[in-house]
């Protein structure tokens, strides 16, 4: 399931060949994905002219001098080809955009978990998909003080709470393991009782792992304003995910004693934490 690294990282690939272009067809190939295709999308969308290409939570928006923003999800197996003129759709192509410069910007999904929508810019932020949204893990708004104000009184554990978009956003199932063992929290602690100095370790934790992660994905972006191919998913390293009974890196614990990095379940999720670093 593409996380938000590489939703990230399809957004800046497909910028700057999207960025300025008109879209002169859209297909819409079957009648829905999880949900419908929204109706007229294709008259609300060819003649548009795409003002740049961005990103909220793991939706990727593409923004239209109409006052409309194109909305895509990726669902669990949704992937962003870049093709050229004359590109000869495959199984579970279900839409594609052909630009003005020759692009063909292809949404496929196997799975059809995936979304896309129309929505008014101007009120975005109140459409059902955002309203309760919480802030992007990367921006200013996501501080110590605001994770301490917002999980107060949460008996939930931390690794649950960090998952709950509605507290941060874009913080799935590995990042939130990889970031409590950075911040060497356990992922059972109660989510209220996270205050001060370890609120902002955690929230800075949290940024560092999906900083790293993007970088890595910015630095698989060939150029596609030249080629052809598909954006968004890269190798990852991973310190304690899916590392069970692994030592842990940089950690000082005894892995005789401890047998290595362990894993729980956590509402249905797999967790893998070090017991001895993380309190
Ligand atoms: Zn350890």
């Amino acid at each position: 399931m593409p996380e938000l690294p590489e939703v990230e990282t399809v957004c800046r690939g497909l910028d700057p060949v999207m960025r300025g272009q008109k879209i002169l067809r859209a297909e819409i190939r079957r009648k829905d994905l999880r949900k419908p295709f929204p109706p007229r999308l294709k008259s609300a969308l060819e003649g548009a002219t795409i003002q740049h290409v961005s990103r909220r939570a793991k939706y990727i928006l593409i923004t239209l001098d109409t006052g409309k923003i194109l909305v895509m999800h990726l669902g669990m197996s949704g992937r962003v080809q870049i093709e050229g003129e004359g590109y000869t759709p495959k199984t579970h192509d279900h839409f594609m955009l052909h630009l003005k410069n020759k692009r063909v910007i292809v949404l496929n999904d196997a799975r059809r978990f995936g979304i896309v929508l129309l929505v008014d810019a101007a009120t975005m932020d109140d459409h059902p998909v955002f309203v309760a949204l919480g802030p992007e893990p990367l921006s200013n708004d996501f501080s110590g003080p605001y994770l301490v104000e917002r999980l107060r009184g949460k008996k939930v554990a931390i690794k649950t709470a960090l998952m709950d978009p509605r507290v941060v956003v874009g913080v799935g199932n590995i990042y939130a393991s990889e970031s409590l063992f950075l911040a060497g929290i356990s992922p059972e602690r109660e989510a209220g009782s996270i205050s001060g100095d370890r609120a902002e370790k955690l929230v800075q934790a949290i940024r560092k792992v999906l900083k790293k992660a993007i970088e890595k994905g910015g630095s698989t972006l060939k150029d596609h304003r030249q080629a052809s191919g598909e954006l968004g998913y890269f190798q990852h390293h991973f310190t304690v995910y899916d590392k069970v009974g692994e030592a842990c890196p940089g950690c000082s614990c005894d892995i005789v004693k401890t047998g290595g990095i362990r894993r729980i379940v956590q509402g249905g999720r797999s967790s893998f934490y070090c017991a001895e670093k993380q309190k």
